[in-house]
């Protein structure tokens, strides 16, 4: 055994296995892996082995779909048989809203490369003639799903990267691990100690207990789950060819072929989460659970009418099983925060669809600081400390029973909630909010009418939130709104180097003194790691202020940039409140409650400064997001309620009203403005979504420089625009295709309405080509249709922005 490597990889599962593959792939090949058993010795060894592209968020698809070529690969290399079975896979429709979200699906499948089909009742039987498609509507069909054998494939990942320089320890078990004062790790195994200066955690259902070893909690529980195995099927034994993966999300159920009978798994809605405290090292191996079928009774019932031969084939063998969740369901990776190289590949429930993708991006990181594209929708930092054993289970159980739950985008799922509630929580249920939830935190969507229940509707159409926020978003644009923003970001910077620090990490000019400005972050590649909001409150000290779901990610990114500057980087985003006032008459509402000059000449558009307002000490920031006049109040947090009382009662006379977050967003798109995770992610560089203005190219020494200089005279692939669409009852939510007469032309990122203005609004990135042809070929498909789509010179509302500095 070597006793000094670069990177140890703990556990031996598919991702473990991925992982130190990837790591070989990419250029690192001193690297080990270390596993306590044998290679599939957690959850790996009895997983069914199914692979699909399908996921609600794009670029995690993108990756399950790079799995399939990562086994072709490794059969190649390592001359071991992955047992890969490339049957193509049907996603089935068993009620008319279902049928109609898969043909959306199938839509913007065009988006993600993925070359699905939309086939018939007629078509699903030839394929699968043991389905009674009775009670069917239609399929989705893709070529690029089946299943393969955990053994092999796991088996053929190590054995190419060992092939590739990497070594591989069985019967080895991780006691413990020490981290170094220059951040290295000594692993500490029972057959002796590794220095290394990378630790990967990819112990799957052990995952807490390594986590634990580094002071690190992991937010996961393993779930048991069944699959059944039955005897021969005679329609099996005499069909030619294989049956494909079935997903039948309304029977909550999958099913392959497993030699001439089936494997038939179920989500229950019954479900049962295993070992909450942690998991015994005695388990494994060979280790399986009693079955427990009076909980999956109902779920087994619905399978044997679906596929009538498989309840009379008899059962050949049982399994239960657990395996990891996250509490949304999707892997956790990257470099967990505040604990200098130590990497999680955890929770990835779908490791023979996940395992390459999050092992992938994760060597990318590893090895070049930051990943190709987005992967925010698998961060391990997209969880804060809010994500407790506690919130885990309970979030973890919810998305198992819902796994195949028809989704709307504006579903919010109640387990787990409240949470966190800000200082105003009460006050806003008064008001009747509607509420959702961000980084635990609960916040207003949208007020319901008064002897409502605060309820939304999931749909796809406009739902029952569209007249009060259209009614909430004219309150602000005609008198003034208010709105708690207590979500919102806050971090502090401020030292002696504090101003050297900024600069090098931000792309923008930073703001005088009592002076705010957008400030870009970059990666070192040139794309877009922020987009942030800087305010500068002394020569040395700043708050920097962004969206609240991120405060994980943005804070590691800054404390990896540190490096031994004289700076203290400090999150205030509980500790401080946020109530943002918009509209023609906030600047009124501002002047009835405090003492200060609040006219354009004293505190003008992007400015910043202390004063009291009433009788608290609050930061007051002059913007808004609804390209309004408007002004942003932070205060601490025990002031907040008598504050937002006070505005309440002085602006009564104002005609203020309560709006939500929808109203906030809707309102934003009437100005084309931008959000992070929709037109701002690491998919794009400044030049592609207009940030660029915000980029000071003058500047020399900030992340990203070298890039972002060579990009910037050139044609970009895409770039944003704003389009109006001739919608009917919905607008777009995001990852629609947008169409140049037959032609793909670009992508949605966000659709909102645009009450003020009375259109249906979206942004999309189009690709530059598309950008001077005829303005009225465009069009969108939303939900079950294309709509005509035109490309709108400038924002919609105030396009010279002269409102808002008024
Ligand atoms: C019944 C069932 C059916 C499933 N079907 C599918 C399916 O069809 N498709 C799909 O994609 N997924 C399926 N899954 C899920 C799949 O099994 C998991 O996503 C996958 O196995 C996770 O792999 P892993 O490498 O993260 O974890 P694991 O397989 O749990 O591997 C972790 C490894 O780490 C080792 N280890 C832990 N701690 C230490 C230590 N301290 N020192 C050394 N070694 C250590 C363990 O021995 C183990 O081998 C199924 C799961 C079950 C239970």
């Amino acid at each position: 055994m070597k006793n000094h490597t670069r990177v140890v990889v703990i556990g031996g599962g598919i991702v473990g296995a991925s992982m130190l593959y990837h790591l070989t792939k990419l250029g690192w090949s001193d690297v080990v892996l270390v596993e306590r058993k044998q290679l599939t010795a957690g959850s790996t060894w009895h997983a069914a082995g199914g692979f699909h592209s399908m996921n609600s968020d794009p670029n995690v698809a993108r990756l399950q779909a790079y799995a399939i070529s990562v086994y072709k690969e490794v059969e190649e290399i390592s001359g071991q048989d992955v047992g890969m079975h490339l049957t193509g896979g049907i996603t089935i429709a068993a009620t008319t809203e279902r049928w109609e979200v898969l043909r959306y699906e199938h839509e913007r499948h065009r988006v993600l490369g993925i070359d699905s089909h939309l086939i018939g009742t007629d078509e699903i039987r030839k394929l699968c003639p043991i389905m009674d498609t009775s009670k069917v509507v239609g399929g989705l069909w893709d070529a690029n799903e089946g299943h393969i054998d955990p053994y092999g494939s796991t088996h053929a990942l190590a054995k190419s990267a060992r092939m590739a320089g990497a070594e591989v320890y069985l019967n080895t078990r991780v006691e413990d691990l020490v981290h170094k004062a220059d951040g290295s790790w000594t692993v500490v195994t029972d057959k002796g100690n590794i220095d290394c200066e990378h630790v990967v955690n990819a112990a799957g259902l052990w995952a807490r207990e390594v986590g634990r070893m580094a002071g690190v909690h992991v937010p996961i529980v393993p779930m048991e789950h069944h699959y059944l195995i039955t005897g021969d099927i005679d329609e099996i034994a005499e069909f030619d060819g294989e049956l494909p993966l079935i997903l039948d999300m309304d029977g909550e159920m999958y099913l392959r072929q497993e030699r001439n009978g089936v494997l038939l798994g179920v989500y229950e809605n019954n479900s049962t989460p295993w070992s909450v405290n942690g998991t015994s090292w005695d388990y494994g191996e060979s280790d399986l659970l009693t079955p427990r079928l009076d909980d999956i009774a109902n779920e087994l019932m619905r399978g044997f009418e679906r596929f009538p031969s498989v309840a009379e084939a008899g059962i050949r063998r049982i399994v239960n099983g657990p395996f990891t969740f996250a509490p949304d369901g999707n892997p956790l990776m990257g470099p967990v925060r505040g604990v200098q190289n130590y990497w999680s590949a955890c929770g990835v429930m779908a490791g023979f669809s996940q395992g390459s993708g999050v092992a992938l991006a994760l060597s990318q990181w590893m090895i070049n600081g930051e990943t190709q594209g987005d992967i925010f929708a698998m961060d391990v930092n997209r969880f804060g400390a809010y994500a407790s054993k506690s919130y885990a289970i309970e979030k973890a159980k919810e998305f198992y029973e819902n796994r195949f739950l028809l989704l709307c985008p504006n579903d919010e799922w109640p387990a787990a909630r409240p949470n966190k509630v800000s200082a105003l929580h009460d006050r806003l249920q008064k008001s009747n909010a509607v509420f959702g939830s961000s980084f635990g935190l609960e916040i207003p969507l949208w007020f319901a009418p008064k002897g409502s229940a605060p309820v939304e509707n999931p749909s796809f159409r406009r739902s029952n939130a569209h007249a009060p926020v259209g009614e909430e978003c004219r309150a602000v644009r005609e008198g003034v709104g208010i709105l708690d923003s207590s979500s919102i970001a806050k971090y502090e910077v401020s030292g002696p180097d504090a101003v050297a620090y900024m600069d090098y990490l931000f792309a923008s000019r930073l703001p005088d003194l009592g002076r705010v400005r957008m400030g870009p972050l970059l990666l070192p590649s040139g794309h877009l790691k922020g987009d942030m909001t800087i305010m500068r409150l002394a020569e040395d000290k700043f708050m920097i202020t962004g969206s609240g779901y991120l405060q994980e990610f943005h804070m590691l990114w800054f404390e990896q940039h540190a490096g031994s500057k004289d700076i203290r980087i400090v999150n205030r985003t509980d500790e401080l409140s946020t109530i943002a006032i918009a509209g023609p008459r906030s600047r009124e509402l501002l002047s009835l409650v405090t003492t200060t000059d609040v006219d354009n000449a004293s505190l003008p558009f992007m400015s910043v400064h202390s004063m009291d307002v009433g009788i608290a000490p609050c930061l007051v920031a002059r913007l808004s997001f609804t390209g309004e006049l408007g002004y942003e109040i932070y205060l601490p947090t025990v002031y907040a309620r008598s504050i937002y009382d006070q505005l309440l009662t002085v602006g009564a006379k104002l005609g203020i009203r309560e709006f939500g977050i929808r109203a906030l967003v809707s309102l934003g798109m009437e100005k084309s403005f931008g959000i992070w995770s929709r037109e701002f992610t690491p998919d794009y560089t400044p030049v592609m979504c207009g940030l660029d203005r915000f980029v000071d190219y003058g500047k020399t020494g900030f992340i990203g420089r070298e890039a972002v200089l060579a990009d910037r005279d050139t044609t970009p692939e895409h770039r944003l625009v704003t389009l109006e669409i001739a919608a009917l009852d919905a607008d777009a939510w995001g990852y629609e295709p947008v169409w140049y007469k037959e032609e793909y032309a670009g992508f949605v990122t966000r659709g909102a309405y645009g009450h003020t203005v009375g259109k249906s609004l979206a942004m999309a990135y189009l690709k530059s080509q598309f950008l001077d042809s005829s303005n009225n070929e465009f069009s969108v498909h939303i939900v079950d249709q294309r709509r005509p789509a035109t490309i709108l010179p400038a924002a919609s509302y105030d396009p010279g922005g002269l409102l808002m500095r008024s």
